[in-house]
């Protein structure tokens, strides 16, 4: 837990009592800090006052005791209708501010990597978090995945916090300085808390808002307003941009493509083997996450061993099971036709399970992709929907539900590796659409999907993931 005494004589209102939430009021509570908090969830609170904080409702707040409004980063705290305790603390003049700002104040001397991008965060944050623990670098791992900021140990001097920070985190912090600010990409997303998307992409460039001369941008030039962001960074004093470029040579930047990078000097490295790293768009968190260890010193050997060892993460293309050369993919986190294009691009002979709740458009988008999918294993809501856009264009089945959908493609693939057209292929789970309309969530959707692949006949386990 962090130390936050550096913060005493301060009042503090926490207001939403989640993972973050709650590691902040016993961050402060430990620290001897008066910590004030609600949460519309009665067992949340109950939680909270156990650990030391004084549960008060919003309205009741005096607003002229306290320092600070420590908000979750889920509660609006402008767009579309800000909570009425961020109204009050505006109006009293009291900033708002998330927990990550804590940190940032409580371990001055430490590092800070700090990831942004609409795609592709927590792969790269968990890609440099593995790196850096495998080169032996004291480091930690947390922001928007994993533990809150506060639930971090203790670094100090010489120690490296890898943060994965959202654009709804980075409009909370006031002073947090990154060290290597990593900016991915951006397409519109979260409109409804930004406004539009230059409010989108202001939240975002949040990120830059306090680098000093010393600091490195790491930032992705491969759609238009990222590289808008990178001809403004560019031009900062003292700040070293290292651009990154899909299969183009950029000038003091890293090139690459699926399973290769290439940085500045020429160093070339071939990843293409990994398989916890497939297609374009893990090559570009691979090439960030190059560029941000480079910059923190690491032995380009050392570097490659880390990219080598990586293990991957729980429903992003995790490779969860074979049978004879079938390989089973959980890649449940694809909620939207974006990121299942990524999927697709990455494989060939595909048995794809895909529906749930549809987002706009559907699967129209991935027309581009359809010649690698051998068959088309529709579940949930979404079936109607996706057998009228895949009609005549990929030969599909209604399957209802995921068991019943594993169970066609798994026999469909069997049968087809055993005869003529053999070959590698691979049953995926990319559904396209939330979770919502059969599970809980989408982790709740990929354990299932790696629970009933590894009870398959014949099952070879792949991977570490529980
Ligand atoms: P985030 O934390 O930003 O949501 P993740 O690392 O969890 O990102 O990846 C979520 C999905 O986004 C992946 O399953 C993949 O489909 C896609 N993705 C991952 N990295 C990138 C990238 N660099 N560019 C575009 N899409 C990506």
């Amino acid at each position: 837990m962090i130390d936050l005494a550096v913060l005493k004589g301060s009042s503090f209102v926490v207001l939403g009592l989640a993972r973050s939430g709650l590691a902040t009021v016993r961050a402060l509570a430990a620290a001897g800090i008066e910590c004030m908090a609600w949460d519309d969830n009665a067992p949340s609170r109950e939680q909270a006052a156990g650990m030391g904080a004084t549960l008060v409702e919003p309205s009741a707040i005096d607003w002229s005791r306290v320092s600070a409004l420590i908000i979750s980063p889920g509660i609006p705290s402008r767009l579309p209708t800000p909570h009425p305790a961020a109204v009050a603390a505006r109006a009293a003049g009291r900033p708002i501010l998330c927990d990550v700002e804590l940190l940032a104040r409580a371990e001055p001397k430490a590092r800070f990597v700090a990831i942004t991008g609409t795609n592709g965060k927590s792969t790269t944050t968990a890609l440099i978090g593995h790196i850096l623990k495998e080169a032996g670098m004291r480091s930690e791992v947390g922001g928007n995945i994993g533990r809150g900021a506060l639930d971090l140990a203790p670094l100090g001097t010489g120690g490296v916090y890898v943060l994965e920070l959202s654009s709804y985190q980075l409009e909370l912090l006031a002073t947090f300085r990154a060290n290597i600010a990593i900016w991915l990409n951006i397409t519109p997303d979260h409109i409804d808390r930004h406004g539009d998307m230059a409010g989108y992409v202001a939240a975002k460039k949040n990120i830059f808002a306090c680098q000093q001369s010393g600091d490195c941008a790491v930032i992705g030039t491969d759609d238009e307003p990222s590289r808008a962001v990178e001809r403004e960074i560019t031009g900062r004093p003292g700040i070293t941009c290292v651009p990154l470029a899909l299969d183009r040579p950029v000038a003091g930047g890293i090139s690459y493509r699926a399973g290769m990078l290439i940085d500045a000097d020429g160093y070339t490295v071939d990843f293409s083997d990994v398989p916890t790293l497939p297609g374009d768009h893990n090559a570009q968190n691979a090439a960030s996450a190059w560029a941000a260890c480079r910059w923190l010193d690491v032995p380009r050997e050392r570097i490659v061993a880390g990219l080598r060892s990586y293990p991957g993460l729980p429903h992003r293309q995790e490779r969860v099971a074979s049978v004879g050369n079938v390989v089973y993919v959980n890649d449940s986190k694809a909620t939207n036709a974006d990121a299942t294009a990524r999927a697709l691009s990455s494989y060939r002979g595909i048995y794809w399970i895909l529906g749930g709740q549809a987002k706009e458009g559907g699967v129209a988008p991935l027309a581009a992709y359809f010649d690698r999918i051998r068959h088309a294993f529709l579940i949930g809501e979404a079936s109607d929907l996706f057998a009228g856009q895949l009609e005549g264009k990929l030969p599909y089945s209604r399957c209802g539900d995921l068991q019943s959908a594993l169970e066609a493609a798994h026999a469909r693939a069997q049968r087809e590796a055993a005869g003529p057209s053999g070959g590698p292929s691979v049953v995926l789970l990319s559904p396209a659409c939330a979770s919502w309309d059969q599970w809980k969530s989408y982790e709740h959707r990929g354990d299932a999907f790696r629970a009933m692949a590894r009870a398959l006949p014949g099952a070879q386990r792949l991977g570490k993931a529980a």
